[in-house]
């Protein structure tokens, strides 16, 4: 469903993205891995228009979409949950998911929708009308995703949903994402947690400097020797 071919990104002279090549196929789990600075976020930003590329092709459903803008992005069903959350504190939880669905028609399956992230997350419901700055970190991160899924993304781009969370909400959250591919949307995961990124992953790409240095599914990453090595940043 998503090609990048040979995408380059700059920062003025930094050469942040130097070559990505990467693919998600239709209803899979794709994660993005690898240390800190090596451009998973700005891939990310690149896919969902916040960040145009210097070079390479974005390829949606069969589209050219690179340099595209984030509204037409999201249009085309490409939804980005940020690193760090990024919930509106002062608007209760309710009002944060209602945000998420500001791009759709009126009258659309809103309410539906609202029932079924509740599914998915109990603690927002019972607590959808308090202030989004009174939850805990892991509860935000509840909220963001669900507020990403009221966008009703084709392709939902994750950053870092367990940076700074208790493990065992991770576990949660986690699980909770792959209950949500399994209904059929598709996932861009970045995460420094590459062991539990690729437990829900059908397949991983791991970033180094700016470029793809290794890819393959679970399995086959599992015992590479290179994974660490990159992983640790050489
Ligand atoms: P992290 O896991 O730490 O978020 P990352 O893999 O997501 O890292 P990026 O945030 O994409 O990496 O950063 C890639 C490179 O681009 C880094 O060297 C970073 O310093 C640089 N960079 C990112 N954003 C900017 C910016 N706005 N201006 C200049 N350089 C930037």
């Amino acid at each position: 469903m998503l090609r990048l071919e040979n995408i380059h990104l700059n920062y003025g002279r930094i050469q942040a993205l130097r070559g990505i090549s990467l693919e998600v196929l239709p209803g899979k789990v794709v994660s993005l891995l690898g240390p800190n600075g090596a451009g998973k976020s700005s891939t990310l930003k690149v896919i969902s228009g916040l960040l145009s590329p210097n070079d390479g092709k974005l390829v949606l459903d069969g589209q050219a979409i690179e340099g595209r803008s984030c509204s037409f992005m999201v249009k085309s069903g490409i939804i980005h949950c940020p690193e760090g959350r990024r919930v509106f504190p002062e608007f209760t939880v309710m009002e944060n998911l209602r945000i998420g669905a500001y791009q759709r028609p009126q009258g659309s399956d809103v309410e539906d929708d609202l029932n079924r992230i509740f599914g998915y997350f109990p603690r927002l419901k019972e607590r959808s009308q308090q202030k989004a700055s009174t939850l805990s970190g892991g509860e935000q991160q509840m909220l963001a995703i669900g507020r990403s899924l009221m966008g009703k993304p084709k392709l939902l781009l994750l950053d870092e949903p367990s940076l700074g969370i208790a493990p065992k909400l991770v576990a949660e959250i986690f699980e909770i994402l792959r209950t949500i591919n399994r209904s059929g949307t598709s996932m861009l995961l970045v995460e420094q947690n590459a062991h539990m990124a690729m437990k829900i992953s059908d397949y991983s790409y791991v970033m180094e400097n700016g470029k793809i240095g290794l890819e393959g599914s679970a399995a086959e990453l599992k015992n590479n020797p290179k994974l660490r090595e990159l992983y640790l940043g050489g």
